[in-house]
Formats: structure tokens, C-alpha cells, sequence
């Protein structure tokens, strides 16, 4: 590289990443892809004033949100990281700071055990951070896998999220529990590979809501999901609803034909894996969320999808 900021800022970078940057030098990145596995591509953008705003987090935040929105599509896969390239377009206002969101994505592909093997910097008028990532799966989860019968969890407590951002938008400090939810969400790559390898079979992350994700399931899947609206996972000062409207969780719904041991995948993950539903035949795909046997909205603003 060769002098000038923009190779300053880049070998800045590359110093902060350490051991989590691999295999960068060259035009593109070379991977090897297990034999037997099949490749999978995601790609992911955070645009300042859309998905963030410099106010309410660190650089290191941004960068790790980032960073973890695009892993999360990788363990709603079911799939193993195999690389992550990130592509930074940055206002000179930003510049100072970019060594600081370069922590953050650093620290969510370390967690991961995703390597850093490529990426881009350049100049925009807002910062945009398009993280893509590849990871491999010898059975990728799909969406479209649900089959009537199926029992569906959730894993996580939901509604954080959506309570922080709130929070932040009534100028408050938000409660730490839910800030840690909104600002520092793990992706759930080693519970998905737990979650495949036991029986479930389709899988989606929650980026848009639960009630929101379960549409999609449904949609690709053309069955329809009956939820208990009463076993929903809900975090301390949410409701039902709260959480199925919560976007950006990055817990996973998943579908399973065979119960799963959730005393197993709580003692392995520390973390709660929950029965809300069951999968039905429809002559639509649909989504129905029932109370003590009564309907109830959970906020999806209609039940029904057209295929
Ligand atoms: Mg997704």
C-alpha cells in the first residue's frame, strides 16, 4: 500500500483487526469451501440516519451492529463463517472515527470466528457500512422449509430492542438490559448449528420482528402458523406484542417435525429456546396468534398473504 489517509486509515484498520483480518493482499480473497458443503453468500447495508444514528451509539457499536446483521442472515442459514468483506463509505466527518467502527466489526467477526479476508473505503456523503459474508453448510436452512405439523421456536427473549429505541427516541437513557439487546446483539450462528443438527429444519432471523419473520416462513413455505401468543419469550417491561414488533433481535425462529431439548440448548447456550407455535395446512399462507383460544393482533397489521 501506498501512502496518502485512505491507505493510512486502511493499515490503521488492518492493525486493530490483528489475527481476525486474514488473507488480504491480493485483488480478491481465496476460500476454501469443505468438500461435500455448499456455498453461502449474504450482504447486509447500515446507512447512517437509516439503520443508525451517531448519537445514540459508539463507532464501536455501529461498526459491531453492523457487522452482526449480516452474520445473523449467515446463522439463519444454518451455515458456518468462512469470511466476511466490509466495504466503509465515509464522510470526512467520520474519518476519525472509522478506526473505531473497524473495533466494532472487528470484535462481532472475532465472536463469530469469522475472518476479515476483504473489503473497500471510500469517500460518500453519509456512512454506509455494506458488510457481506460467506459461510458454508452441507444442508443449508431455508424458509421455505416448513411443513405442516411442525412445532416453531424462538430463541432469546424478545422486545429489548424495540424498548431501547424508544427509549433513545424520548431522549432517555435506556434501561441496560434493553441496551444491550439494541446495541450489542450476538448473531446466533453456534445455536443454529445446534438447533440443524437436532432436527430443525427451516429457519429465519429476526431483523424485521417475530410477527413480521413469521409472515416470511409462511409466505415461502404456504402453510400457517398458529402462535401462542402467551408463551412468547418477552424481556422484562415488554408485552406480547412489544416483541413481536421488535425489529433488529437477531434471535432466530426455527421449525423442527421432532421436539427440541430445550433444557439441552439452555444448558449448552445459557440462553432460552422457546415452543410458540405449530405449523398447520392452509389454503393460504397465514399467520394467527391466539390468547386463551381468542384471536389477538400481534401487531402484523393483517394475517393473511397473498403467494
Ligand atoms: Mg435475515
Amino acid at each position: 500500500m501506498g501512502p496518502g489517509r485512505e491507505f493510512d486509515l486502511v493499515r490503521a484498520m488492518l492493525l486493530r483487526w490483528g489475527e481476525a483480518a486474514q488473507g488480504l493482499g491480493d485483488d480478491g480473497a481465496i476460500l476454501d469451501v469443505p468438500a461435500g458443503e455448499r456455498l453461502v453468500v449474504s450482504t447486509d447495508s447500515s446507512v447512517e440516519h437509516v439503520h443508525f444514528r451517531r448519537e445514540w451509539m459508539s463507532p464501536a457499536e455501529i461498526g459491531y451492529r453492523a457487522a452482526t446483521a449480516a452474520l445473523s442472515d449467515l446463522a439463519a442459514m444454518a451455515a458456518r463463517p468462512l469470511g466476511m468483506l466490509v466495504a466503509i463509505s465515509t464522510p470526512v466527518s467520520w474519518l476519525d472515527d472509522i478506526p473505531g467502527v473497524a473495533d466494532g466489526v472487528g470484535e462481532a467477526a472475532s465472536s463469530q470466528g469469522c475472518p476479515i479476508v476483504g473489503g473497500d473505503l471510500s469517500r460518500s456523503s453519509e456512512l454506509v457500512l455494506a458488510v457481506t459474508v460467506l459461510g458454508s453448510a452441507i444442508a443449508p436452512a431455508r424458509r421455505s422449509a416448513v411443513v405442516a405439523g411442525d412445532s416453531i421456536y424462538v430463541t432469546g427473549t424478545l422486545g429489548g430492542s424495540a424498548l431501547a429505541l424508544e427509549a433513545l427516541e424520548r431522549g432517555e437513557s435506556p434501561d441496560p438490559e434493553h441496551w444491550m439487546r439494541f446495541a450489542h446483539p450476538p448473531a446466533r450462528i453456534r445455536e443454529a448449528q445446534w438447533l440443524a443438527a437436532n432436527g430443525a429444519h427451516a429457519m429465519i432471523d429476526i431483523s424485521d420482528g417475530l410477527a413480521s419473520e413469521l409472515g416470511h416462513l409462511a409466505a415461502a413455505s404456504g402453510v400457517e402458523l398458529r402462535i401462542d401468543a402467551g408463551r412468547i419469550p418477552v424481556v422484562r417491561g415488554s408485552t406480547a406484542r412489544g416483541a413481536a414488533t421488535s425489529s433488529e433481535e437477531y434471535e432466530l425462529i426455527v421449525t423442527s417435525p421432532v421436539a427440541l431439548d430445550v433444557a439441552a440448548f439452555e444448558r449448552e447456550f445459557g440462553l432460552r429456546l422457546t415452543a410458540i407455535g405449530r405449523a398447520h395446512d392452509a389454503d393460504r399462507p397465514a399467520v394467527l396468534a391466539f390468547r386463551d383460544d381468542v384471536r389477538v393482533d400481534l401487531g402484523l397489521g393483517h394475517d393473511h398473504f397473498t403467494s
